[in-house]
Order: structure tokens, then sequence, then C-alpha cells
């Protein structure tokens, strides 16, 4: 077992007590490497391929259900089959996109028809459009029903749980939105936080790198202690699911990135031997997972400092 799944299992086992938690407790497994694991108040998460998927299974009935963001058609797929064979989903009340990336929307198609509103920012859904149609896809992937700009709400056909999506500002794209499950206080955050890994960062579709570190402290600010946060990407020794510390780690991680690159710019040195040069941010040590973006970083905060 990956060290990233028994954290996460160990955690579940501490903070739930439902039977649909001992349920999956007691070994539930999807098809494939899938991985369902329930947190708390119904919501929990599912790992696969591609970005992690955010579950509401409503309390005693198989409809209402949410749905946050949905990998690829192949990975959703599974998802699906198997909670429907254990009869927890049926139908959906929301199905939400965190931001259009390929991997958080490609199994939109397995979820948008079973949904009574289909959600995402609205800058989210004109990147997908744009993307698609870039890719001559147009038409492949459902697009959202219904956009915001600052915020959105609803509160789920059980009675029990209010989910609301807020944008905090140009970050990781220009149309990220975090999801938060109010009551349950679990809060799925896309690719807003790259957990110990270097982020990928997407300023064609409006994402700021240099903004990004002012968005998650807005966003610590608007949740509290006890949040728990689902983290769309994770280095394979850390988990996908977190807390305001990971958030402040990322914070003072995209800080560090921009007084280095300000620094050796104003020194002189040039971008190709920052890239040569650079192994880790100083200042931010644990960050050095995913190398294959770390020229990515560098470059982006280039542009902007
Ligand atoms: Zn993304």
């Amino acid at each position: 077992m990956k060290r990233r799944n028994f954290l996460a299992t160990t955690t579940v086992a501490a903070l739930t007590a439902s039977p649909i938690a001992n349920l999956f407790a007691r070994g539930y497994r999807p098809a494939d490497d899938g991985k369902f694991t329930l947190l708390r108040g119904n919501v929990g998460y599912y790992t696969n391929r591609g970005g992690t998927i955010g579950v509401y299974l409503p309390g005693g009935m198989p409809e209402g259900g949410v749905i946050v963001d949905t990998q690829f058609p192949e990975s959703a797929g599974a998802l699906l089959a198997d909670l429907k064979a254990k009869g927890k989903l049926a139908q959906l009340a929301v199905l939400a996109n965190t931001h259009h990336h390929g991997d958080h929307t490609g199994g939109n198609g397995v979820f948008a028809e079973m949904a009574s509103t289909h959600v995402a920012h609205a800058r989210a859904k004109k990147n997908l459009m744009d993307n698609l149609a870039e890719n001559d896809k147009a038409g492949t992937v459902p697009l959202p029903s219904t956009v915001f700009e600052s915020g959105w709400s609803t509160n789920l056909p059980d009675g029990k749980e209010t989910i609301s999506l807020r944008h905090f500002g140009e970050a990781h794209t220009g149309g990220d939105a975090v999801v938060h499950f109010e009551n349950a206080n679990v809060a799925h955050l896309g690719d807003l936080l790259f957990n110990r890994r270097f982020p990928y960062i997407d300023p064609k579709a409006g994402g700021d790198i240099r903004n990004w570190a002012s968005v998650m402290k807005k966003i610590r600010k608007s949740y509290d202690k006890d949040t728990l946060y689902i983290f769309g990407h994770a280095a394979d020794e850390y988990p996908v699911v977190g807390t305001s510390s990971d958030i402040k780690a990322f914070e003072l991680y995209l800080k560090s990135l921009q007084k280095y690159v300000k620094k050796e710019k104003k020194k002189g040195t040039s971008l190709d031997d920052l890239k040569a040069k650079t192994i880790i941010i100083p200042g931010a040590p644990e960050w050095k997972f995913g190398e294959r973006l770390r020229d990515v970083n560098l470059s982006s905060m280039w542009e902007l400092v």
C-alpha cells in the first residue's frame, strides 16, 4: 500500500463512524486502480488517474449526490459503476468543475446527464470551450450549464448539506473555484494546491503565479481551522487531503519563488542559467517533486517580476 493511501485511510478511520464509512472501512474498492475514501459528513474523495474527484453521497438515498471534477472517462466510469452497484448513487444534484483542465473535466460525459445542475466559474467554461475548439474537440465534453463570477450556493435535496462555490482571483487559471461542503466543512481546492509538488500554471487561461499566494491566503482566512481540504494533486509520499497548514506551506513556496526569481533577475542571471542551476527554491525545500514543472514555475514568475 502506498503511504499516501495509508495516511488517508488512517485519517478516515479516526474521523468517521457512519454506516457508509464502515462499508468503506471493510475494504470497499472501486474497479481498476481507483480508490474511494470517505472523509466526513458523507463527503469523500476518489483517486485514480488525473485530479482528485470529490464525492457527496447523500445519507439514506441514492439521489441528490454531488461530484466535483471528473478525471477521465475511464476512471470516472469506474467510480460511477461502483457507486451505482452499491446503491449509493443514482442521480446527482450538482456536478461541479473546479476549473477547465482535461484531467478534471475529461469525464464530464459520464456524470453530466445525471446531474440537475452542472456548475463552474464563467472563465472555466470559456477556457474549456477554447481548449476543446483549439484541439478540434468541440462538442465532445459536456460544458457547465450554470456559471458564476464570485460565488454560487445551493442546499442539497437530503436537507443535510449546503454546497458553495467561490472564486478568489487568478491563480492556477483564471477560473478556479473552491467547492465547500459547509456542514461537513470539507473544501475541494481543485488545482489551487499542489501538495509538495511543483504546480502547473496556465497563464494563457488567465492563471497568475504572482497573485497565487494572496489567493491562498484569502482561502485560508475564509474557512476555519477545522476545514479539511481536498487537493487536486500531491507528490507520491504526500496525501491529497490536508489542513490550513498545508495551504500556508504552499503560500510560502509561492512567495519564496517570487523572491528568488526577482533577486536572481536583478543580479543579472539569465533565465536559462537560472533553470540550469535551480534544484529547489530557497526557503521552500519541501517542494522538490514533479521536477518537470520546475522550469515552468521559474519562467512563469520570470515574466511577472
Ligand atoms: Zn489544473
